[in-house]
């Protein structure tokens, strides 16, 4: 596993001084120059040269591998999981990276296998952990999703134990130095010119074991507990999305900082308004002579308040039309609202009606209105 924790806590781009969008080509040039100015041949001695070697190789052994380079470069993105379970979980193939170009490399120079030998730390409790994200899910009004809002998440999640603090020691008994690793947390391996460090296996690279662990959480220092947090919703929320709290996750370990809270967004569907985009959507209900000749109709708008939409005659049902800035407004700019005719057709009529329409028919007659209709 030692590979994946250096991944974590190591920048090689920095080691190589170089971007993370350098190209192959840069990579190569930038640690052949650092590789020849810092060799052990040229810096006989040098403790401090031959540290920077081992890094700047070791960095080379990541970045110079165009699949290892990617792989490296999911890790840093998704961050440090800490031992607490994250979504997923990463495995890596480590028989891949003890069999490392850094390996090789090493021996080829000095006469022995250099990093094999590293391994046996578990990724929990090496070092300031980063706490694992947590995810929750939140149901919004149409009409909040929206405008936005702020809202109170009841959460049941992973929060630093109260009874010990986090520290996972009985309340009144504090952890102890290892004393395997006198609290340095790393074991030395002195062979030959290296002297190699591992993770201490007592206490995982912590440099302190609990003796009396807290009743509360079994030592582990977390404990599970309801807690509220607030939340920002942006305008303009769509269902499905996901919205990122930065450090309201799970708590770190160690000195870590939390992880994130990703809440779910789930929009409840509104009765007469849709949604395309920052666009909103809306039937309107509107008569035969209304269409037929022309009218201004009332199109009903989020904010509660109508306005007027002026249909040319002839306005065919199904058509729709647009109101310019009556969408959603967003930072990224404003929606429409676009609308669509309904025709509405009469259940009952007047005596008055009846007779209007009847001399409509018999005044169209044998125009396209008869076109589609069954001969009796
Ligand atoms: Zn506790
Ligand atoms: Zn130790």
């Amino acid at each position: 596993m030692a590979a994946q924790r250096e991944w974590f806590e190591k920048d090689y781009y920095k080691e190589l001084g170089v971007t993370d969008t350098a190209t192959a080509k840069e990579i190569t040039k930038a640690y052949r120059k650092l590789a020849r100015e810092l060799h052990p041949d040229k810096n006989p001695g040098n403790a401090q040269s031959e540290e920077r070697f081992k890094a700047v190789s070791a960095a080379y052994d990541v970045l110079g591998d165009e699949a290892k380079r990617a792989e490296y470069d999911e890790v840093r993105r998704l961050g440090p999981m800490g031992g607490q379970g994250g979504p997923g979980g990463f495995t890596f193939n480590m028989d891949d990276a003890n069999a490392s170009g850094l390996g090789d490399l090493l021996g080829q120079m000095f006469g022995r296998r250099g990093a094999g030998g590293r391994s046996g730390a578990t990724a929990s409790g090496v070092g300031p952990r980063r706490g694992a994200d947590v995810q929750a899910e939140l149901t919004v009004d149409f009409v909040d999703a929206a405008r936005g809002m702020t809202t109170t998440l009841h959460l049941t999640s992973d929060a630093q134990c109260s009874t010990c603090a986090g520290s996972g020691a009985r309340p009144g008994t504090t952890p102890k130095l290892c004393p395997q690793c006198g609290g340095r947390g790393v074991i030395d391996d002195n062979q030959g010119l290296f002297s190699f460090s591992s993770p201490c296996r007592r206490c995982g690279g912590g440099g302190t074991v609990i003796e009396d662990p807290c009743p509360t959480c079994r030592g582990s220092g977390v404990e599970k507990r309801p807690r509220e947090v607030q939340a920002r919703i942006p305008a303009g929320v769509s269902d499905g999305q996901t919205i990122r709290l930065k450090g309201r996750g799970a708590p770190g370990r160690n000195g870590g900082p939390p992880g994130d809270l990703l809440v779910q967004i789930h929009v409840a569907p509104h009765p007469r308004f849709g949604r395309t985009g920052n666009d909103l959507t809306v039937r309107v209900p509107v008569s035969f002579p209304d269409a037929a000749l022309g009218a201004d109709v009332p199109v009903p708008t989020l904010d509660g308040q109508p306005v007027m939409l002026r249909i040319k005659p002839g306005t065919q049902p199904g058509s729709r039309h647009r109101v310019r800035g009556k969408g959603i407004q967003t930072k990224k700019g404003t929606g429409d609202l676009i609308v669509t005719i309904d025709l509405v057709v009469p259940t009952a009529l007047s005596e008055a009606e009846r007779s209007a329409v009847e001399q409509l028919a018999a005044a169209s007659a044998g125009e396209t209105v008869a076109a589609g209709r069954e001969p009796a």
